[in-house]
């Protein structure tokens, strides 16, 4: 709104310093030579702030609707500051769980990829760590809160109580850390068991199930205490209407977003029944031709397969490979779809709504 009344009043204070710019032009290169020839010249910084300050004092000057709206706003500086301190004050429990919830979460999450893309070398201490973190994080918020009966919404249940814009995202948020977390908690169990039970190829399709029914679960969790916020402390007739016409936009909106999750979820289900190949096994001369190495490991081939584009791998190295990747590694010739979630990552998104 205040754009067009500055853009205005920056022309017109343009149009009337052209001259005066280019006066200090030509004085400007006469003090560039005067520099080089050995004098000191004053700070170009403070010389440019200068002039944004001489402009803004213009633009101000010339738009006295402008002035009022900037005195306004500087009478209530201090007020909004003030009201912020105690925001920050009054929920500073909330804010500095959040922090500790967002720490622990990353940390998982990063060590989580880390030990994936390690297969057989993984640490499983780290590991180990990781899930004790995690188990005594969402025993220790439980306990904190539970007078607010914070577990009732992983069940969808309802907490004690929902008042307030801030009730609302508490529950919705909190609840979402806890649930990445179990989720997370999921993918070090099924990381921390033997190759001999879940081959290393094969983890990536479960990773992507976990993630997948983690994220719809995420996604149905916070409509019961979305409802019971839209539909809270209203007595009479027309709030309740007005509730009950919320909660039906609400539900159209979130419709959308739940059957495309569903989607997602029996597409990720299709991936665990079928056994996927990449390709096909090589012949001897197709091996020999290749020069006897896998291009990924530079060692002998294990159960080598053979991709469209005429390059062969082990097995192994490819379902580590298309866990991050697409393409074939040598061409880049597309081979499989999207890797989303196969390489033991948590999606960092909040969900809020
Ligand atoms: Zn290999
Ligand atoms: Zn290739």
């Amino acid at each position: 709104m205040l754009w067009p009344l500055i853009k205005g009043s920056a022309s017109r204070w343009a149009q009337s310093h052209k001259c005066a710019r280019l006066v200090r032009r030509a004085s400007s290169s006469a003090q560039a030579g005067r520099t080089a020839a050995g004098g000191s010249g004053s700070d170009p910084g403070q010389g440019a702030d200068e002039s944004v300050t001489g402009m803004f004092h213009h633009i101000l000057g010339q738009n006295p609707e402008l002035k009022d709206i900037v005195e306004t706003l500087e009478k209530y500086i201090p007020f909004i500051a003030i009201l912020l301190v105690k925001l920050f004050f009054d929920h500073s429990a909330g804010i500095v769980t959040f922090i500790c919830l967002l720490t622990t979460f990353t940390h998982a999450n990063s060590v989580v990829k880390q030990q994936v893309a390690q297969q057989g070398r993984k640490n499983k201490l780290a590991l180990l760590a990781v899930l004790v973190n995690l188990v005594a994080c969402i025993g220790f918020i439980y306990y904190m809160f539970q007078d607010e009966k914070l577990y009732n919404c992983a069940i969808f249940l309802p907490p004690s109580k929902i008042e307030s814009f801030y009730d609302l995202f508490w529950f919705v948020g909190v609840n979402d850390f806890i649930l990445k977390f179990v989720s997370v908690i999921f993918k070090v169990g099924l990381l921390l068991l033997p190759n001999t039970a879940v081959p290393y190829q094969k983890r990536g399709k479960y990773f992507l199930f976990i993630e997948r029914t983690s994220q719809i679960h995420r996604e149905l969790a916070p409509i019961h205490i979305w409802l019971l916020f839209l539909l809270n402390g209203y007595e009479r007739i027309p709030g309740k209407v007005l509730g009950v016409i919320m909660v039906a936009v609400y539900m159209v909106a979130k419709g959308k977003l739940l059957l495309k999750s569903a989607r997602c979820w029996k597409q990720a289900i299709h991936k665990i029944l079928q056994s996927k190949s990449y390709g096909k096994n090589p012949n001897p001369d197709e091996i020999k031709a290749s020069g006897g190495s896998c291009p990924i490991c530079y060692e002998d081939y294990r159960l080598p397969t053979l991709l469209h584009c005429k390059h062969i791998f082990c097995e192994e190295c490819l379902a580590t490979w298309f866990d991050r990747e697409k393409t074939c590694p040598l061409c880049r010739a597309q081979v499989t779809e999207d890797p989303e979630w196969r390489d033991g990552s948590t999606s960092h998104f909040v969900q809020l709504f």
